[in-house]
């Protein structure tokens, strides 16, 4: 099954896909994440993120396919934070036609901006396992540390909050044009994105086997 997350910065895909991704036992390709590691390494590709701007299209497509040429992609996948602009849609349409393959279901993530802001800014992240956090809706048993493995949290530096608005201004401008795109190629699912995790996440489930999978 090939799925797409799509939805504004804050509406929950990197923790929907991640349950997901256990549930259906398919690999989760988070764009976010393999850009954030390259660019630890990589001054231009930090300078893009930090400030929440997009990276070129040709960089983060390149990266992508060649994530998706993996041997754990066989049975399917879902992304989460790509494409994020037309050009990187019809990219990722024409790459996957080439190989016979196509998306089943984009699940795209609705939630009113003003709770977006909100959510951004008490985000919290396990430096050592990554598993996420929400300071008011989701938060640790214990100040500052996983629950899961102990490690430490701390907040992403483009949570920080003018960063978050230009994020969501590119989010509006590049992004949101997806929704008609997937509109047309009858594979958007449309879901509500407030209310606890469970919530939305049976909502997702919801939405795909109702679809058929
Ligand atoms: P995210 O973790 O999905 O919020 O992504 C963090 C940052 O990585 C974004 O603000 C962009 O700078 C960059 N990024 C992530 N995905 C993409 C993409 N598909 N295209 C271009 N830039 C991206």
């Amino acid at each position: 099954m090939r799925i797409v997350l799509l939805g504004p910065p804050g509406a929950g895909k990197g923790t929907q896909a991640k349950l997901l991704s256990e549930q259906y036992g398919i690999p989760m390709i988070v764009a976010g994440d393999i850009l954030r590691e390259r660019a630890k390494v990589d001054e231009g590709i930090k300078r893009y993120v930090e400030s929440g701007r997009l990276v070129p299209d040709e960089v983060i497509t390149g990266i992508i396919e060649k994530r998706l040429e993996e041997d754990d992609t066989r049975e399917g996948f879902i992304l989460d934070g790509f494409p994020r602009s037309l050009e990187q849609a019809r990219a990722l349409q024409e790459y996957l036609e080439s190989r016979g393959q196509k998306l089943d279901h984009v699940v795209f993530i609705d939630i009113p901006e003003e709770l977006l802001v909100k959510r951004l800014s008490s985000r919290r992240i396990c430096e050592n396992c990554g598993a996420i956090y929400n300071l008011i809706t989701n938060p640790p048993a214990e100040d500052e540390r996983c629950d899961i493995c102990g490690g430490r949290l701390y907040q992403r530096e483009d949570d920080k909050e003018e960063v978050v608005r230009k994020r969501l201004e590119v989010y509006k401008k590049e992004t949101e044009p997806l929704v008609s795109f997937y509109e047309e190629l009858s594979v958007l699912r449309k879901i509500p994105g407030n209310g606890a995790v469970e919530e939305v996440y049976a909502r997702i489930v919801d939405v795909i086997e109702s679809h058929g999978n």
